[in-house]
């Protein structure tokens, strides 16, 4: 039997989880169900009318884009519109709507590693490293028979996620002391009298993000009326997660700019890209962030990169690379980004626990933007 929506979410949010999307941004399952069978998935950087078109006519199950479709909230679906058309069709032809957007850009081994690898960049680091990636640790202290289902919930939360291992936890016994005060309704012991209770202490990591969440999750199945928990912060964020925005790395071999804008279109299959700045004597220090990352020229200077990658660059970010002596090659948002259906491609079929899905790339997404 094909595999659910959910089971395909779930590999993409192994690299891309959610809570690493920006906080305007909107990404998930925004129309569908998860429990939907999936045998064949179109993949998209953007959600049109005729992408939709065009899953309807292949008979796709789901639609994985990298642009929201739902973005700034629906405030009705009206059919004579546009917006509304492309809800109503997507329903009536039962296919399922995903997209990871920023999460998918910030991720570690997301859109921004991918298009560095696809040009031969090493050494990748994140060009802004995410502040949310500041890691905690949670220590819970449990009765034993407890622990079992305190490292669940743990887990299934995301918690302990370290490189491609999920669920990481630690334990200790040992013993804990409480006296219930007057008027306490004490899950063991009397009111009154000090006891004593066989405990686990239970340790993962968690990232800052999801401290609230996962600590209202423990109290509902923790049995004591005060659950009792330390949290640390760790310093070990970056070291662990290289999550962040763009990516900064080096050339095998330091190539003369003319040569590297060749290197680039060839890569990214570009008829042509606009470049503002001044040249290097030689590039081999790359920094990049697709799509739009014009706001990072600064950055990418201060890093010294020796030429920085990246789309819509309006006159006046052009301008700044010249002043900041930066040389910046924009390659298009679209020219930056459809690579995404590629990285999504390798990532689903080499995770999704099925060898018969189908993943088909879209035909008819193009570049809103046109050159002659
Ligand atoms: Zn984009």
């Amino acid at each position: 039997m094909a595999v659910k929506c959910s089971e395909i979410t779930k590999v993409i949010e192994a690299v891309a989880p959610r809570n690493l999307a920006e906080s305007w941004d909107n990404v998930g399952l925004q129309i569908g169900s998860f429990q939907k069978r999936v045998k064949k998935v179109l993949l998209t950087l953007d959600v049109t009318e005729a992408v939709v078109r065009e899953a309807v006519m292949e008979k796709a199950d789901m639609i994985i884009a990298h642009h929201p479709f739902i973005f700034n909230g629906i405030k009705s679906i009206c059919t004579d519109e546009l917006k509304g058309k492309i809800v109503a069709e997507l329903i009536r032809n039962d296919i399922s709507l995903y997209v990871a957007h920023t999460n998918l850009d910030k991720a570690e081994l997301g859109l921004n590693d991918y298009i560095a690898k696809t040009l031969g960049i090493e050494k990748r680091q994140p060009l802004d490293p995410s502040d949310e990636d500041k890691l905690y640790k949670i220590v819970v202290y449990v009765p034993v028979d407890y622990t079992d289902k305190i490292v669940e919930v743990m887990g299934d939360s995301g918690a302990g996620f370290i490189g491609n291992y999920s669920h990481c936890t630690y334990r200790t016994v040992g013993q804990g002391t409480f006296k219930p005060l007057e008027g306490t309704d004490p899950f063991i012991g009397e009111e009154g009298e000090v006891a004593t209770v066989k405990e686990d202490r239970v340790e993962t990591i968690i990232d800052g993000k999801m401290m609230k969440t996962l600590i209202q999750k423990l109290k509902k199945v923790h049995p004591y009326e005060e659950m009792a928990y330390d949290l640390y912060p760790l310093e070990n964020g970056l070291l662990l997660n290289q999550n962040g925005l763009g990516k900064i790395g080096t050339l095998k071999e330091a190539m003369a700019p003319d040569a590297f804008i060749e290197h680039v279109k060839k890569a990214l299959n570009l008829s042509h890209v606009r470049v503002a700045g001044n040249e290097p004597a030689k590039v081999k220090k790359v920094a990049l962030c697709t799509g739009s990352g014009a706001e990072f020229i600064g950055l990418a200077k201060v890093k010294k990169a020796d030429v920085y990658i990246t789309g819509d660059l309006k006159y006046h970010d052009a301008q700044r690379a010249a002043e900041n002596n930066l040389w910046v090659i924009d390659a298009g948002h679209f020219g930056t980004e459809k690579m995404v259906v590629g990285l999504l491609k390798n990532l689903l079929r080499e995770n999704v626990n099925d060898p018969e899905i189908e993943y088909v790339r879209s035909n008819f997404n193009e570049d809103f933007m046109r050159y002659y």
